[in-house]
């Protein structure tokens, strides 16, 4: 059934895309700017030689459908946007590969599968240029804050609403594009793990069974400016030691409930050298792919910063920055995932997504979701140093491939 597919095709494509969109210090391709359009234009002229439709959706997704006997979908997503200075492989991987899983279906059923198939290149997933991801991928949930995306600028002043207007996007219309959603029955998604898990296993694939609930906070400790003289150790009201306590604090909750909590920031009043500190405020993120563990993540980190307050004599206030629940892929999904990369190199390892992407919009929206990742080398992504090794690219395309056929046999 495979002899159609052709990894190795798609690791040259990738290179050739690199090639063209990107520069000595990685990958261009920004969403709404014209090197994104370059690559949309290189994928699109791909896709032509296939007897598939393609169309952009009201919010800028690109829609590449191979019509079936039947009118339910399959759908294989991406982002072909990357960040600037970007890495090769962060979501081209999934809509290079979904071009050859296309060709690959097109050839076996002679141009008429038994479910639709469509790929579906997500509208600016990383949001670099104006700091909101997943802008295509949330408009079709329907989870997009229309009037939150109207205040947002780049940092030349130009308004997301103009940028959108460029490419032929109207904000107001754009959540019409839920509609692509109707016949889904189901998305996949490939994408590198830009992290460390598959690397440190040794294991080229894994399958991922969510995304990351976020809580994320800031929290701000109050005591009282004096003199770092004459004011005795035991006088002092020091916003900054129950701060500092919070630091080992959070490894030791991470240990207790699982997932991963991070202290990103830390800033100090009057943050001069004579005094001790009357305010500091540090940021708190925490992720878990449970949601009460999430929760307890949260209630403890509260309790503990109560403690550290009462200790030192300071109090302690709480500022919910963002939050967003844990979206947990479909489990018949996740076991046909780990099948197909058990059968294609032996090993598997489950594991959640600490990033968020585009298929926690399309799970929120209802639709069966999972995602397959491949390993990163250096465990590192947005960065031109990112890399996988090519045989792993290979191995993925194969595994992805598999996916596919086993996901369209599911539907129907
Ligand atoms: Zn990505």
């Amino acid at each position: 059934m495979t002899t159609v597919l052709n990894p190795k095709r798609t690791v040259a494509e990738l290179k050739e895309l690199r090639e063209l969109t990107g520069d000595e210090n990685g990958s261009q391709r920004v969403a709404f700017t014209k090197t994104w359009l370059t690559a949309r234009a290189w994928l699109r002229k791909k896709l032509e030689a296939l007897p598939v439709e393609i169309h952009n959706d009201a919010a800028g997704n690109t829609w590449t459908t191979l019509r079936g006997e039947s009118d339910k979908a399959l759908l294989i997503g991406g982002h072909i946007d990357s960040v600037p200075n970007g890495g090769w492989l962060d979501g081209c991987l999934n809509v290079v590969a979904g071009v050859e899983i296309l060709r690959r279906i097109n050839a076996q059923f002679g141009g008429k599968p038994p479910v639709t198939v469509r790929l579906v290149d997500w509208a600016d997933e990383e949001g670099a240029r104006f700091g909101k991801s997943l802008f295509g991928s949330s408009a079709c949930s329907g989870n997009l804050d229309v009037e939150e995306a109207r205040g947002l600028k780049d940092k030349d002043g130009i308004r997301l609403p103009d940028a959108l207007k460029e490419v032929g996007v109207d904000l107001d219309r754009a959540k019409d594009c839920g509609k692509e959603l109707k016949n889904a029955a189901a998305y996949i998604e490939l994408h590198i793990e830009q992290g460390p898990v598959l690397l440190d296993l040794n294991l080229p694939l894994g399958a991922v069974l969510g995304t990351f609930g976020v809580e994320r906070h800031a929290i701000t400790f109050h005591g009282q400016a004096a003199h770092s003289g004459s004011t005795p150790m035991n006088r002092r009201k020091d916003a900054f030691l129950a701060a500092a306590k919070m630091s080992p604090f959070i490894y030791q909750l991470a240990e207790r409930h699982g997932g991963v909590c991070t202290i990103g920031s830390c800033t100090t009043k009057p943050g001069i050298v004579t005094s001790v500190v009357e305010d500091c405020r540090i940021t708190l993120d925490q992720r878990h792919l449970d949601k009460a563990a999430l929760g307890r993540l949260l209630q403890d980190a509260r309790d503990a910063s109560e403690r550290f307050a009462k200790e030192g004599n300071v109090t302690a206030t709480w500022e919910r920055i963002w939050q967003i629940d844990p979206r947990p892929f479909n489990d018949g999904l996740i076991a046909l995932c780990d099948e197909a990369i058990r059968e294609t190199c032996g090993r598997v390892h489950r594991l959640p997504s600490g990033p968020l992407h585009d298929a926690a919009e399309v799970a929120a929206a209802g639709v069966p979701t999972v995602m397959m990742f491949v390993q990163s080398l250096h465990g590192i992504s947005h960065n031109k140093i990112e890399d996988t090794k090519e045989e792993h690219l290979e191995l993925c395309v194969t595994a992805f491939d598999k996916l596919a056929e086993k996901v369209m046999r599911w539907i129907k």
